[in-house]
C-alpha cells in the first residue's frame, strides 16, 4: 500500500506532458510539490495543455523528439515515460496510423533514450503502456498474466508492437541493470483537453453531437470499451510511482459497455436528435471486439479503483469541449 506522507519533493522527467494524460498528471504532481521537466515534440500534443503553467518556477518545458539522444540539465529522480501517438483512427492526423514510423520509434528508440537517462540519475522509471498490448483479446476481462493476441503486420502494430517492445525494454533494464520501474497498462481513458480532432470514439462522438450530426459508429457498434476519467487514471499512476511494484499492472475503469451504448448516451446528454451513422468499412480488422481490465492487481498493491461514473466524467468532458468549440 502507497503511504503519501512519506513523499518526497522530486524532479521529475514527464515525456509526453503536452498530450492529454501528461498535462493532467503534471497538475498532479506539481501540487504534491514536485518539480517538472517536460520533453515531447508536440507531434500530437498541444501547449495549450501546458499554457496555464507558464511563469511556474516548478515547471520547465524541452520542445524535443525523444527518439533523438536526450539532454536534461540538472538531477532527475523519476522519469514518467508518455510519449507516443496513441489514437487509432487513421482519419485524424493525429492517429498513430498516420504516424506510423514515428510510433515505432518513439516506443522503442524513445523508451530505450528515457531508459537511459534513468540509468545515467539512477532515476526511477515509470511506463504508459496500454491495453493494447492485449490485442483483440480472447480472454475476457484482462488480467496482466493474459499474453495477448496481436498481429504484429496489421494496422494497429505499429502502436502495440512498439508497446510490448517498450515494455520487454523496460524489464530488461530492470532485470540487467537494476532499475526500479514500473508498467501502467493503461485502458481507454478520456476527459477534458483530449483534441477536438484527435479521432478517438468519445472526442468524434462528442465533436459530433455538440454540431447535431449523427454519431459515427464503426462497424455494427457491438463491440465494447469500458472507459476510465482522466481524474481516477492520475490516482491510479501517482499510486504506481510512488509504489514497490515492479510488474505491469491495468490501470482502467471495468464498467464495460457497447460503442452503441456510449453513442446513445451522449446524444442523449447533449439533447443531439440527429441518431448514429453506422459506418461498416470504418471499423480495422484488428479493433478489439470485447476490452475489459480486471483490476483486482491494482485493487490490491496500490489500493485503487475508480471512483467517477461514466455519466459524470462525460459531462465534465461536454462542458469542456462546449468551452473549446466556442
Ligand atoms: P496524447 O497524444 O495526448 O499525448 C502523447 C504526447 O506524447 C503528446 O504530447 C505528443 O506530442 C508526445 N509525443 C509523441 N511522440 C513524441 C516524441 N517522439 N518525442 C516527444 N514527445 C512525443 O495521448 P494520451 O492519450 O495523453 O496518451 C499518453 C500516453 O498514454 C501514451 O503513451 C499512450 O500510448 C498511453 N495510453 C493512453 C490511453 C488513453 O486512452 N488515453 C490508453 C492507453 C495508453
Ligand atoms: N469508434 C467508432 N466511431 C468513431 C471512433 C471510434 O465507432 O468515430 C469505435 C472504434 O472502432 C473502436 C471504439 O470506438 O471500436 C474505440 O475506438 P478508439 O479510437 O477510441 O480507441 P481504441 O479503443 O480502439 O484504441
Amino acid at each position: 500500500m502507497v503511504d503519501h506522507s512519506k513523499e518526497d519533493r522530486l524532479r521529475i522527467l514527464v515525456t509526453g506532458g503536452a498530450g492529454f494524460i501528461g498535462s493532467h498528471l503534471i497538475d498532479r504532481l506539481l501540487k504534491e510539490g514536485h518539480r517538472i521537466v517536460v520533453v515531447d515534440n508536440l507531434v500530437t500534443g498541444s501547449t495549450e495543455n501546458i499554457a496555464h503553467l507558464a511563469g511556474n518556477s516548478d515547471f520547465h518545458f524541452i520542445k524535443h523528439d525523444v527518439s533523438n539522444f536526450i539532454f536534461i540539465p540538472g538531477q532527475i529522480d523519476y522519469i514518467l515515460h508518455l510519449a507516443s501517438p496513441a489514437s487509432p483512427n487513421p482519419r485524424s492526423p493525429y492517429g498513430y496510423p498516420q504516424l506510423p514510423i514515428q510510433t515505432l520509434k518513439v516506443g522503442a528508440l524513445g523508451t530505450h533514450n528515457a531508459l537511459g537517462v534513468a540509468r545515467a540519475f539512477n532515476a526511477k522509471f515509470l511506463l504508459a503502456s496500454t491495453s493494447e498490448v492485449y490485442g483483440d483479446p480472447l480472454e475476457h476481462p484482462q488480467t496482466e498474466s493474459y499474453k495477448g493476441n496481436v498481429d504484429p503486420i496489421g494496422p494497429r502494430s505499429v502502436y502495440d508492437e512498439a508497446k510490448r517492445f517498450a515494455e520487454a525494454i523496460t524489464m530488461a533494464y530492470m532485470r540487467y541493470h537494476d532499475l526500479d520501474t514500473k508498467i501502467a497498462r493503461i485502458f481507454n481513458t478520456y476527459g477534458p483537453r483530449m483534441r477536438l480532432d484527435d479521432g478517438r470514439v468519445i472526442p468524434n462522438f462528442i465533436v459530433q453531437a455538440l454540431s447535431g450530426q449523427p454519431l459515427t459508429v464503426f462497424g455494427d457498434g457491438m463491440q465494447t470499451r469500458s472507459f476510465c476519467f482522466v481524474d481516477d487514471l492520475v490516482e491510479g499512476l501517482h499510486r504506481l510511482m510512488l509504489s514497490d511494484f515492479n510488474e505491469p499492472i491495468n490501470l482502467g475503469n471495468p464498467v464495460e459497455m457497447t460503442i452503441l451504448e456510449l453513442a446513445e448516451m451522449i446524444n442523449k446528454m447533449t439533447g443531439n436528435n440527429a441518431g448514429v451513422e453506422r459506418l461498416q468499412d470504418r471499423r480495422d480488422p484488428d479493433d478489439p471486439q470485447r476490452r475489459e481490465p480486471n483490476i483486482s492487481r491494482a485493487m490490491d498493491k496500490l489500493g485503487w479503483k475508480p471512483e467517477i461514473g461514466l455519466k459524470d466524467g462525460l459531462q465534465r468532458t461536454i462542458d469542456d469541449f462546449k468551452d473549446r468549440m466556442g
